[in-house]
């Protein structure tokens, strides 16, 4: 008997292994194997079995089998082999993201060796002890410092070479106790403690809870857009669909872009569910994770609530998939292989295991709405504010006319804004303000002969961080530290620190409202001080008056005190070379509106732009999102854009520029027989041309849905191009190939 083999590794050839005749009984399908592979052991998945090899040598064995580890459903493997297929991944890596090989090493938490003081030793003995073995004396008197914490032996590695002994001689002494200890932190702060909650369901929601219970009885596959305004009470409908699916024997998947930065969904589940939820997200230490993923896979527990890879868990039983924000970026994986996209990911998902799949969103993606349009999807709406909240009020302040009028330049918080905040200020209402930029100054160029401070890896501009006093690059991670000393061509030491970051957002509004309490949260700030939760917990408490931030901030969260949303530059991002710029920047200004007015005060929103007649700033502060999607599908028919169309990313990766076009120009040259109605864009630069030294070079396919009703044809020629021959073409360049992707840059 034979095995083809698939590892974890981006080949897409799977490994031909013999059976032993003592594994023949383990060994089936989706099976766990180490194998031999050059001179190491690697793990890999059995893909199939095979009763006779074509292979003429001698082929390798099979090391173990082990059948201890956790072998897929049926159903998962079944998503693993679509997710391959579809997304034109490795099986072994697909696998991998189902079940990652990580998660079955790393089984049980690392234990070591601690140290406590005993409180009822005999102290008679120790003048003895001092005299005789002055080393243990010493490590005594530091545990006993310690005490009552317990000490870790290793750390007085700095006074004895063996801690270990010492210690050992000191327990048979009587003077301290040892034990083994996992060091396990506990990192379970993302979310808020259990919300109470009193719930009266208005009309709007019985009629869709009572459209989800009839279609959940159904146990069938349906695929549902839940489209709901902000504050129209979203999360518990969530929540009675659970109760519901559970009251059938069913188990859940609910999807979040970031457990973090919605801690209060979490709190909500929490206070419902009680112990019955488990979280999966990325702060989860390795051992957590593989205990919450046995209590998944045993089945103790029926709610699994994360951000995208939750879509994998091994649930049994599953009823139902909600995927929340379904809009989202983060739901797609851009790296590594199988960049998947988990909204798509659970329809699949939905569909193999005969279950209910809500996608649930105040802006659906145009994807979601187009799929509602032409009936793909139920339609449930929930179209206005739960309770007596109403819709904010909407200003947009043009910032071209508020220099004309006070002849100021560069203004960040116009007058408008700043009268509003103070308002807010004088009246204890607490106000949110987003720029979508973190740092201080995104450019930074000297005054004396105009050159920029650059990332020499990315040929970008470096964004200037004024708290860490250093620069950063954006798009590698590089830090700089001295390139503020002096300009790297002239010299000079006078810079202009142009554009605008959060934090010199953060700045101006310290110095403009001294005694307010400000808080600042982006990407950065979240790095540092551990816990968002707590920033978002004291907002909450109404300790902080100004919450300022990112895009992080602009979605999801539910907090009543906000009684002004202030959008300080609508415009950063509409300027950016793709499709999707426009949806993206209405889909954040709607979303942060959205933030205004949801508690018993009426909210209001203020725009700022430079650009007031751009229909995406008009569509947006008027809130009307039907015609404005309508519009957006109208242009991407006229462009043949996505959902007209399928669309893939090549993108080609390397060192040496002139290597990585060449291969790209090849590939572009060599395309078989290409099919009518697919059209080939490039090889081009990428957007980001250069990303840490290396080159990028892109090409996009497109297929016309006219002539192809299913993505099949375009798969079949990317597999047909790509799979086959890659690695003989692409030496040590590298071949990205991103399906639906929802970047173009
Ligand atoms: P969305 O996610 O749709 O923006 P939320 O689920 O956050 O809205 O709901 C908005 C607010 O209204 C929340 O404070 C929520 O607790 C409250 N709410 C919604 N539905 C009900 C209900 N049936 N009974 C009581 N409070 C509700
Ligand atoms: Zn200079
Ligand atoms: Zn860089």
């Amino acid at each position: 008997m034979f095995a083809e083999v698939s590892l974890p590794i981006s080949s897409f050839q799977t490994f031909t292994y013999a059976v032993p005749e003592n594994l023949r009984k383990d060994a089936i399908v989706s099976a766990r194997v180490d194998v031999p592979f050059g001179n190491r052991k690697v793990s890999g998945i059995i893909v199939s079995l095979i009763h006779k090899s074509s292979f003429d040598g001698q082929l390798k064995s099979i090391i173990k089998i082990d059948p201890s580890t956790p072998i897929l459903s049926k159903e998962l493997w079944k998503l693993v082999k679509w997710i391959s297929h579809y997304y034109v991944a490795p099986i072994g890596l697909a696998y991998n993201s189902v079940l990652p090989f990580s998660l079955l090493k790393d089984y049980s938490p690392r234990k070591s060796w601690f140290a406590k003081f005993n409180e009822s030793a005999n102290l008679s003995t120790l003048e003895n002890l001092q005299k005789s073995s002055p080393k243990q004396f010493l490590v005594y008197n530091i545990i006993k410092k310690a005490s009552p914490n317990c000490m870790r032996i290793s750390t007085l590695k700095d006074i004895t070479s063996n801690p270990i002994s010492v210690c050992k001689a000191l327990e048979n002494k009587g003077f301290i106790n040892l034990f083994k200890k996992s060091e396990e932190h506990v990192r379970d702060n993302i979310a808020f403690s259990p919300v109470k909650k009193k719930i009266i369901y208005n009309k709007e929601q019985i009629e869709v809870i009572d459209n989800i219970k009839s279609s959940l009885k159904l146990k069938k596959f349906s695929s549902n857009l839940l489209h709901g305004v902000t504050g129209s009470g979203k999360t518990e409908i969530f929540i009675e669909s659970i109760k519901t699916a559970i009251e059938m024997g069913k188990s859940s998947i609910v999807l979040i872009p970031e457990i973090s930065l919605t801690p209060q969904i979490a709190g909500r589940f929490k206070d419902v569910f009680g112990e019955g939820i488990s979280l999966w997200h990325s702060q989860l230490t390795k051992a957590q994770r593989a205990k919450t993923w046995d209590s998944i896979n045993t089945g103790e527990s029926k709610i699994v609530i994360g951000a995208r890879s939750a879509i994998f868990s091994p649930i049994k039983n599953l009823g139902l998939i909600i995927v929340d924000e379904e809009h989202d970026a983060s739901y797609k994986q851009e790296s590594p292989s199988p960049r998947y996209h988990a909204r798509d990911v659970a329809i699949m998902r939905g569909k193999i295991e005969s279950c209910l799949v809500l996608l649930s969103s105040a802006t659906p993606s145009l994807e979601t709405f187009y799929n509602y349009k032409v009936k793909k999807h139920n339609y449930l709406s929930l179209p206005k504010r739960y309770g007596f909240a109403v819709y904010p009020k909407v200003k947009v302040v043009d910032l071209i006319d508020e220099s004309r009028e006070t002849g100021k330049f560069n203004i960040i918080i116009s007058g408008t804004l700043q009268q509003k905040i103070e308002e807010r200020l004088n009246n204890n209402e607490q106000v949110l303000l987003i720029q979508n930029r973190r740092g201080y100054s995104p450019t930074v160029k000297c005054s004396d002969c105009g050159n920029i401070v650059m990332c020499a890896g990315c040929k970008t501009p470096l964004t200037f961080h004024k708290y860490d006093n250093n620069f950063k690059c954006h798009i590698c991670g590089f830090i700089g530290n001295n390139e503020m000393d002096n300009c790297k061509e002239c010299f000079s030491q006078n810079f202009l620190y142009l554009g605008t970051g959060t934090q010199k957002v953060e700045n101006i509004l310290k110095q403009t409202f001294p005694s307010a309490r400000i808080a600042r949260v982006d990407y950065d700030s979240t790095k540092k001080n551990d816990s968002l939760v707590k920033v978002l917990q004291s907002f909450l408490n109404g300790e902080i008056d100004i919450l300022l931030g990112t895009q992080m901030i602009s979605k999801g969260l539910d907090f009543p005190g906000i009684t002004l949303v202030g959008i300080i530059n609508a415009d950063l991002g509409l300027h950016i070379p793709d499709f999707r710029a426009t949806e993206r920047t209405f889909q954040l200004i709607y979303q942060a509106a959205g933030r205004a007015g949801r508690g018993e005060k009426a909210g209001e929103v203020i725009i700022q732009t430079y650009d007031k007649k751009n229909t995406v700033i008009k569509a947006a502060s008027k809130l009307d999102l039907e015609k404005y999607y309508e519009n957006m599908l109208n242009d991407r028919i006229g462009l043949n854009y996505p959902p007209f169309s399928w669309v893939t990313k090549i993108e080609f990766i390397g060192k040496n520029s002139k290597s990585v076009f060449s291969l790209s120009n090849k590939i572009r040259s060599n395309f078989l027989g290409g099919y009518k109605g697919l059209e080939v864009l490039g090889p081009a630069p990428c957007f980001k041309e250069k990303v840490n030294n290396q080159y990028r070079f892109q090409i996009i396919l497109k297929s016309l849905k006219k002539h192809d009703t299913n993505s099949n044809k375009l798969h079949s020629f990317i597999s047909q191009n790509f799979i086959e021959n890659r690695a003989s073409l692409s030496g040590s360049n590298k071949i990205h190939i991103h399906i639906d992707p929802i970047s173009m840059i």
